[in-house]
């Protein structure tokens, strides 16, 4: 299994428009992060894991022709407000299959209310397959995926674990009951926004302790803002075996 981080900023990505923070001026790429998702990919199948306002410009990036399925961790915007940009897959391809839960679903349907249409529907506009997420395990590509249940505050978000990996993000709250889904992990994603606390993001104290209860063989942050600092500097004061995720990193699992 491939997996390619196609953003690892948080929501208004890396640099913030306009913004003059040291980060955000930064000429390492390690420091230029586009909203947060990744490619996931074994034997002839790529899913991505949420589809944000960058979508385009990342499957341009990873030079990606075909997905089999797209699945959303949650609704909000810098997760979700891509989708238009499928019209390519859709034109070749067909309906796109899109995996989520209900609620997430019909928020899709409300934003993009056109993709849904089934009367009168513009010719230009993408189609897709809705498949819902309850937290049982489903099956994509031949590969058994295993939704993890959190919070992000008041906010129900899905991470998913395939095989020895899992991603997740998004998330401040994890009940040990699902922590246990994530035993014998090859890499585990976690998001970790910055050092200060955050009502609905793991800060890095956080997000090191949640790494500490999961005990992956390795593990990789993401989501993460300016605020964090630079990578380079970051990346030296995390412990063995945690690496600060940058956009374009590859890993095989
Ligand atoms: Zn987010």
């Amino acid at each position: 299994m491939k997996v390619t981080f196609l953003g690892t900023g948080t929501s208004q990505g890396i640099p913030v428009i306009g913004s003059r923070h040291p980060v955000c001026l930064s000429s390492n790429p390690k420091d230029k992060r586009l909203r947060v998702s990744v490619l996931v990919e074994w034997e002839n199948y790529s899913y991505v894991i949420d589809c944000g306002p960058d979508f385009r410009q990342q499957m341009l990036r990873a030079k990606c022709t075909k997905i089999d399925g797209i699945l959303f961790t949650h609704e909000h915007a810098d997760h979700v407000m891509g989708l238009d940009d499928i019209r390519p897959f859709f034109f070749r391809q067909g309906n796109i299959d899109i995996y989520g839960h209900k609620r997430v679903i019909q928020a899709l349907e409300r934003t993009f209310s056109y993709i849904f249409e089934t009367e009168n529907k513009y010719p230009g506009a993408p189609s897709v397959n809705e498949q819902y997420i309850d937290g049982s395990p489903f099956k994509i590509g031949g590969l058994e995926v295993i939704p993890i249940n959190g919070l992000h505050n008041q906010l129900q978000v899905y991470g998913f674990r395939f095989d020895r990996f899992a991603y997740l993000t998004d998330m401040k709250t994890v009940e040990d009951s699902e922590i246990k889904k994530l035993q014998h992990l090859d890499v585990l994603v976690v998001n970790a926004l910055r050092e200060e606390p955050h009502i609905s993001h793991f800060n890095l104290e956080e997000a090191l302790n949640f790494i500490d209860k999961v005990k992956p063989k390795k593990a990789f942050l993401t989501h993460i803002s300016h605020h964090m600092g630079f990578h380079d500097e970051v990346q030296q004061k995390l412990p063995q075996n945690v690496y600060l995720a940058y956009d374009n990193l590859q890993i095989t699992i």
